[in-house]
Order: C-alpha cells, then sequence, then structure tokens
C-alpha cells in the first residue's frame, strides 16, 4: 500500500545523517513510497517546511558531511502547544510515518509528539556522541573518533617538539565513549571521562605521579591528556591552573570544538548509516512505533524509544581496561 514517510535531521548534526537520507530515499522508492524531508529538524514541523526528497537528490550525497535537510534545536517544539501544532501539521501533510535522525533528546521530542499524533514514528541514532542505549554505535560517532584521533596526532607533533603537556578536549556530551576511543586510538597519556571522574584532587594525584615518573625516567617529556567535555568542574582551564598549582608548568589546553561535527563519514559510518536508513523504512506500516532501530552485535534491532534515555549504556569494558592497563603499566 502506498505510504506518505516524512524524515527529518534533528539536534547535533552527526557525519553520516546524509548517508542516512540517501538509503531511506532510495529505500522509499523501491517501496512506492512517497517521501517528504522536513527541513531544520522540529522547526519544519512548526513551520511545515518540508521538501520532496527523490532519488536525484542522492547523488554524490553518501561522502557529504552534514545534513542535507539541515538540523537544528526547537525550544517551542517541547512545549505542548509546539507538539500539538506539529502533530496538525502532519495530519495537514497526510503523514503516515515520521522517522526522525537524532540524539536521545531528539527522541524524547517524538516520544512526546506522539501524545498527540497517532502516526508511525521511528527513530535512527545519529550523534558523533554514542550516547544511545539500545544500540553499539550510532551514526556519526566512528568518524569523529577518526577526526579526534587524526587532530591528538597534530598535538603530539607540537607537544613532542617543546616537550609539553597537553589538554586536549573531546565532545560527547556526558558520555566518554569518543574520549576513550580517541585517546586509545591516539596513544594518549591519559583520559579523563565522566565514567570513572573520581574526584579533581585523585585525577590530579594521579596525573602529577604519572608525569613526574616518567619525567624522573626520560627527563623532558611530552604528555598527552584527553579529557571528555564537561567533566572538569571548570573545563580545561581549570585543570590547566591546577596542574600549575601542583608544580606542572608549560600546559596547553586545547579544545577540539565543533570540528569534530564535521567531515566526510568513514566507511563504519556509510554503512550504519545506511543499514539502518534501509532497515527504518522495512519497518513502513509495520506495527512498531515509538522505536529506534539500531545495531546490537552487527544485527539490526529494534528497541522501544524510552530505553534510550532511560537505560545508561556502558563504556566497553575491554577497552576500558585496556587503557587503564596502558596508563599504569608506563609510569607505576
Ligand atoms: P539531540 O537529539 O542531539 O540529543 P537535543 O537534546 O538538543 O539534541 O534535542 C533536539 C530537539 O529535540 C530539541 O531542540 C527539542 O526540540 C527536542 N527535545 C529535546 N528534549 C525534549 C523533551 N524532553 N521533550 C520534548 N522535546 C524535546
Amino acid at each position: 500500500m502506498s505510504k506518505r514517510v516524512a524524515i527529518l535531521t534533528s539536534g547535533g548534526d552527526a557525519p553520516g545523517m546524509n548517508a542516512c537520507l540517501r538509503a531511506a530515499i532510495i529505500k522509499c522508492q523501491c517501496a512506492g513510497y512517497e517521501l517528504v524531508g522536513y527541513k531544520h529538524g522540529y522547526n519544519g514541523l512548526l513551520d511545515q517546511d518540508f521538501v520532496s526528497l527523490v532519488s536525484e537528490t542522492t547523488h554524490n550525497l553518501i561522502q557529504q558531511g552534514g545534513t542535507l535537510l539541515h538540523s537544528a534545536r526547537c525550544k517551542s517544539f517541547k512545549t505542548d502547544e509546539g507538539a500539538i501544532k506539529a502533530a496538525h501539521n502532519l495530519q495537514k501533510a497526510k503523514i503516515d510515518t515520521l522517522i526522525v535522525i537524532g540524539g536521545d533528546g531528539s527522541f524524547r521530542g517524538a516520544s512526546h509528539l506522539s501524545q498527540f499524533w497517532d502516526g508511525q514514528i521511528i527513530g535512527i541514532p545519529g550523534t558523533i556522541d554514542n550516547d544511545i542505549a539500545g544500540t553499539d554505535a550510532t551514526i556519526g560517532y566512528y568518524t569523529a573518533i577518526d577526526t579526534a584521533m587524526n587532530s591528538i596526532d597534530k598535538v603530539r607533533d607540537t607537544a613532542d617538539a617543546f616537550e609539553r603537556i597537553f589538554l586536549v578536549e573531546v565532545m560527547g556530551r556526558h558520555a566518554g565513549f569518543l574520549a576513550l576511543n580517541a585517546a586509545i586510538s591516539a596513544a594518549a597519556d591519559y583520559v579523563i571521562v565522566p565514567e570513572f571522574f573520581s574526584s579533581e584532587q585523585d585525577e590530579i594525584n594521579n596525573i602529577v605521579k604519572q608525569i613526574k615518573a616518567r619525567r624522573a625516567k626520560q627527563g623532558a617529556v611530552s604528555f598527552i591528556i584527553v579529557v571528555a567535555e564537561n567533566v572538569w568542574p571548570d573545563g580545561l582551564h581549570g585543570l590547566t591552573n591546577q596542574l600549575v598549582k601542583n608544580g606542572i608548568d608549560d600546559v596547553r589546553p586545547v579544545t577540539l570544538g565543533h570540528v569534530q561535527r564535521g567531515g566526510s563519514p568513514v566507511s563504519q559510518d556509510r554503512l550504519l548509516a545506511t543499514s539502518l536508513g534501509e532497515f527504518a523504512i522495512s519497518l513502513v506500516g509495520s506495527t512498531h512505533n515509538n522505536v529506534m532501530v539500531g545495531e546490537v552485535n552487527q544485527k539490526p534491532v529494534i528497541v522501544p524509544l524510552e530505553t534510550t534515555w532511560n537505560s545508561t549504556k556502558p563504556l566497553n569494558e575491554a577497552q576500558v581496561n585496556t587503557m587503564q592497563a596502558l596508563m599504569n603499566g608506563r609510569y607505576s
């Protein structure tokens, strides 16, 4: 049966969102569904601002970062009035299924919308933070690890040249996935993630001990500390000051910032985005509603939307052990 499907990208943008749109567009065409794209996240729903997505749109799309539909945050969508207006617009546009590519905030928004709209809602996880329970990875995460890793490699060059201490802040919102993976893959000397943050004093003691032990063995050396955003109470400058107070000088803070959201998606993100885009459209018209599609152990899964924010997703234990073993093994 013919269906009218709508799709949007919302919240923090992530490399691979376009690859996901491409897969959804092609799959809809194969299935004989009409597909429209709402622009600027939930703002498009409130403004009835949508475009028709046809297969001509997909040429050269898979490798592009960003999102052709644009993304945004939308305060007014959080209110009942906003959600009711969106529901009314979806009815008016005769939409059967709404696909939301975004993070847990976007999924909360979709769930709120479902109180006022009886169409089908399917979420696809798209965020560089990987902080969504119910799926092993999220679209954009792998590219962001690469971007952070490449940036840390460059920081290392200058750190080595001057034998300096560098603090590198990476994104992650309140999760340490990106920080941990970037730290391991760039062979950072130390990592601070929210999941294992004990206290400022403990971390400072540990860092100072390790830098001093290394200096005692090798003389002046560089030392790279990866710090997840939002962990250190006063941010990188607070950490810099505390290190200086504890006798560690020549410390340079670097915040990688929004470069981590950009770039052409790496193959793992293209693969994940393509699989999830195709899989989401295959569920159109089924009984699955208010769900997110994801991948666990390389198999597609369908999980209730609320799982994505109600459960905590732990860091990969093996990776945590690896990082800890390498940190402790070198300096103890
Ligand atoms: P992400 O999807 O990347 O986590 P945000 O948390 O910024 O990004 O959420 C994106 C949008 O989703 C918000 O601008 C808002 O419109 C909507 N949203 C977020 N949280 C809620 C909520 N609790 N209730 C309703 N809508 C929400």
